[in-house]
């Protein structure tokens, strides 16, 4: 049996979505800047595309910008809130501990041209505290940058109040909302969001597409330099069919929602609830604010690593800490904000499950990561120390 549960990492293109971009890929190959009208039916179909997303987040569709994905969308919105802060002397950048790497690493570049960034803690539940936040904005805080939903564990962080706390404040918020997208309700007015991340290939639409919504007014500062595409704010060819399908995959995504968070639902409980039965596991994040398809838990005395390639000969695919990451032995920045000692975030498991699973597949997981682990600890000195009480459980 093959099993995808890497949905957090990237899902499958959806029939809809591929039916949506291959026109474009064919007959319809016109160059959107061109003036004659087979260009234009390219130009049109942008048009459309801006207008459909757009609506998915309560935007207008001249505050929708396109771009490479989410990890673009992200380095303009934290870049251009950085210049615009700039010039006015405000040089603070606030963001949380468990960022993706998009964003983290644009700060860190901020930090080296002289920005002053604070990371908020996100305790052991994975949720930013709203004081916390009060308590770390400044006179001259330029941004706030909080996820919407967590990359690795899900946990999904107090967006709205965030925001009404940064409008009262006059201090420019983006979120990268790369996994909530099309498997939550975002509405950026009534959330008072000023900028927002979204990426294709997280909710069914091909990868190497994304969209930045920047609030009107939102002075945006140019990553890819060049022509006047974006009105002229993000230069380059349009990735047409690109954008034709991801606007095609979140119509639906947003549509079916509610059906498939239903779906979802009780094969990620039957996830916790029968994984959580191993001796000396942990689930990671609080279950409360969380994202539908998104399970992480830590399993004492074995490597996430071990666990993964035992998984993928079982024919199941998940991913242990951020793919960005695998492969270096540091564990991840993510399960060590939520306070994790370093031996335990190493037996790290993140399985993401989407609307095209079933309890069938979800079965095999629970019969295989028991195997798995118990395999695994028997083979490990670590586990023998902590059988023989040489050291102490940490879980
Ligand atoms: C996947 C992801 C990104 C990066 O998006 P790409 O389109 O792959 O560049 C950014 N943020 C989060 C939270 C993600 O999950």
């Amino acid at each position: 049996m093959f099993v995808y549960a890497d949905n957090a990492a990237t899902t499958s293109v959806s029939k809809t979505a591929l039916n949506a971009m291959l026109p474009f890929l064919t007959e319809q190959y016109g160059n959107p800047s061109s003036l004659y009208s087979f260009g234009q039916n390219a130009a049109e179909a942008l048009q459309a595309a801006r207008e459909t997303i757009a609506k998915c987040l309560n935007a207008d569709p001249r505050e929708i910008y396109f771009t490479s994905g989410g990890s673009e969308a992200d380095n303009q919105a934290i870049v251009s809130a950085a210049r615009l802060g700039a010039r006015k002397g405000k040089k603070h950048l606030i963001s949380t501990k468990f960022e993706h790497h998009a964003v983290l690493h644009t700060l860190n570049k901020l930090e080296k041209e002289g920005f002053e960034v604070t990371l908020l803690d996100v305790h052991e539940d994975g949720v930013v505290r709203l004081e916390d936040l009060e308590a770390a904005i400044r006179e001259d805080t330029a941004l706030v940058t909080v996820m919407f939903a967590n990359n690795e564990i899900g946990t999904v962080q107090p967006i709205a109040q965030i925001g009404a706390l940064c409008r009262e404040k006059k201090i420019p918020f983006h979120c990268d909302a790369v996994q909530a997208a099309g498997h939550m309700p975002i509405d950026v007015k009534a959330m008072n969001i000023d900028m927002l991340a979204i990426s294709g290939h997280k909710f069914h639409a091909p990868k190497g597409v994304g969209a930045l919504y920047a609030r009107k007014g939102m002075v945006l500062t140019n990553i890819i330099e060049g022509g006047a595409q974006e009105r002229g704010k993000r230069a380059g060819t349009e990735n047409v069919a690109g954008i034709a399908a991801m606007a095609a995959a979140l119509e639906e995504s947003c549509a079916n929602m509610e059906e498939n968070t239903a779906k979802i639902i009780p094969m990620r409980d039957k996830l916790f609830a029968e994984l959580g039965k191993i001796p000396h596991s942990k689930i990671n994040g609080s279950l409360e604010h969380h994202v539908p398809g998104t399970v992480n838990m830590c399993f004492e005395g074995i490597e996430g690593e071990s666990l993964l390639l035992m998984l993928d000969d079982a024919g199941i695919c998940a991913s242990s800490g951020s793919a960005c990451t695998s492969g270096s032995l540091d564990p991840s920045h993510v399960l060590l904000a939520i306070g994790l000692p370093h031996e335990v975030a190493h037996g790290s498991l993140r399985l993401s499950i989407g609307e095209y699973n079933t309890m069938e597949e979800i079965d095999h997981i629970i019969e295989t990561v028991p195997k798995v682990v118990d395999y695994l600890r028997a083979m490990s000195p670590v586990w023998d120390e902590l059988q023989k009480g040489q050291r102490p459980h940490l879980i």
